[in-house]
């Protein structure tokens, strides 16, 4: 019997992708330099490897940004019928789903993720948002009846670099269906999938100007934020930016839903199924590397079944594949930029010196690019860092309960809400916990599951409003 069961690379090939040297900024429909004069380069974190020059748009790049929406907005866009804005987005997300291949790896090598998640996961995902939201473009008198929806006007979308292509879809989406045009800024270190989605744009015969992409880091976004022009900020990212957000915005007219941490709990109950609980583990805080804001990175679990339960887990990581993103093969890819593996390293180093145990399994990381292997913390507290805050890597804290009572207050001891899991066979209990659970969203027996029609947000310093759904319209409308 082979004794080694290690994998042959099974690399997909880069050569779909065509890269440009240097971009630009996509301003009415086209590509324009940045008046600011200032470029960053943007790497492959698995490798370090530079990739292209991309531009750090500055104040009057976003002012001309802001411009351009407004003059699509208030000439054409917002008074076009319906049923053509609809047919503009199914075309986005057909085009979508035919450069699918493209879009996923160039997700992966700029951002650090399986190409097996941005192939199966983001890319239908961000299809399925547009095809989703293009069905409502000419329903919003059926989806809020006797309230006449309008636009807002031009919408300033900020997002993160952990799913740039799918959050870049869960903001131009519902936008655009409900009749705004908008200015959106990528993440720094993620900018390469959004600035092909200008390529996209552009292949749909998009009005010129109803989409507008700057790439910048924070300063960028900052311009955005207090642009006088924009009507309403949609913004995904970290609870820190959002607070400077919302009090930059406070007592302006200006519209806000923020869409910030987690620190979810994954609640598994001794009657549930044990593999398939496990698989839900992994799946919660290992998928995309936890660089995922709903990832289950508080695990708890009934005393009873705990060491059976963390044996499973421990030999499930071992399996584990971590390495190349492009290689079909690898399930937890490279972290997305130094800066995120400091913090990983930072807190996991507090979570040691606070006395939780550790375990990683053993793996081999490539010695080049940003790395950190899947690990899992036994005997934590409450009280410890790596039980409070978010580290948003691949690290698991392990608590455990003794009674559904005592899973929810320690599920709820946090100052997050975003997301959580229960693992039972009982029906009754997946609506207990699901009554009492702070969260935005609870999945039983499953986890981080996704879909167009769900609307997704959190509570308390995980932000307000919500993505996705019909409810996922209402913050790009008005009502009379
Ligand atoms: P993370 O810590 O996960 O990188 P951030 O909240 O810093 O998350 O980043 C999310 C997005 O917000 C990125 O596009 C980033 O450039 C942008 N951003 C950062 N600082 C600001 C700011 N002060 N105002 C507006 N946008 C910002």
């Amino acid at each position: 019997m082979p004794s080694d069961w290690t994998y042959a690379p099974a690399p997909e090939a880069r050569d779909i992708v065509t890269l440009e040297e240097r971009y630009g900024l996509f301003v009415g429909g086209r590509w324009v330099e940045p008046r600011s004069g200032e470029t960053y380069t943007t790497i492959s974190p698995a490798t370090e490897e530079p990739i292209a020059e991309i531009a750090q748009a500055g104040k009057d790049d976003v002012d001309l940004a802001v411009g351009a929406a407004r003059d699509a907005h208030e000439n054409g866009w917002s008074a076009i019928s319906p049923s053509e804005r609809a047919k503009y987005l199914f075309r986005i997300a057909r085009i979508l789903q035919e450069r699918s291949r493209e879009f996923a790896v160039l997700e992966s090598l700029n951002g650090g993720k399986p190409i097996r998640e941005s192939r199966d996961v983001d890319l239908p995902l961000a299809a399925a948002h547009f095809f989703y939201y293009a069905g409502w473009a000419d329903k919003l008198e059926y989806a809020f009846p006797n309230r006449r929806p309008q636009p807002v006007g031009v919408a300033g979308q900020i997002i993160p670099w952990n799913f740039p292509l799918l959050m870049l879809a869960w903001k131009i989406a519902p936008a655009l269906a409900a009749g705004n045009t908008v200015v959106l800024k990528p993440a720094e270190t993620t900018p390469l999938t959004a600035l092909l989605f200008c390529d996209v744009v552009r292949q749909a015969e998009l009005p010129p100007g109803v989409v507008n992409i700057v790439t910048g880091d924070g300063r960028t976004g900052a311009e955005l934020v207090k642009h006088p022009g924009v009507d309403k900020i949609a913004f995904t990212g970290s609870t820190e930016v959002g607070k400077a957000i919302q009090r930059e915005l406070a007592g302006t007219e200006k519209r806000l839903t923020l869409e910030l941490g987690g620190k979810a709990a994954n609640v598994i109950f001794d009657d549930a199924a044990l593999d398939q609980a496990v698989e839900g583990i992994i799946n919660g805080i290992y998928f995309n590397q936890g660089h995922v804001c709903c990832a289950g990175s508080r695990l708890l679990v009934q005393e009873s079944i705990y060491e059976p339960l963390i044996g499973k887990l421990k030999r499930r990581l071992a399996t584990l594949r971590v390495g190349d993103p492009l290689d079909k093969n690898t399930d937890v890819g490279a972290i997305n930029s130094k800066a995120q593996l400091d913090r990983i390293k930072e807190l996991v180093a507090a979570g040691e010196e606070e006395g939780a145990e550790i375990y990683q399994p053993p793996c081999r990381l490539p010695e080049k690019g940003y790395w950190f292997a899947p690990t899992v913390f036994t005997n934590v507290a409450q009280s410890y860092r790596i039980a409070q805050e978010e580290i948003f890597g691949p690290v698991l804290s392990t608590l455990t309960f003794r009674t559904p009572e005592e899973a929810v207050e320690k599920a709820n001891n946090t100052a997050y809400g975003l997301s959580a899991g229960v693992w039972t066979e009982k029906g009754s209990r997946i609506l207990w916990m699901a009554q009492r659970l702070r969260a935005g969203v609870v999945w039983a027996n499953t986890y981080n599951r996704f879909d167009p029609a769900s609307p997704f947000g959190g509570y308390r310093e995980s932000g307000f409003g919500r993505e996705g759904g019909l409810h996922g319209l209402e913050p790009y409308l008005e009502f009379e």
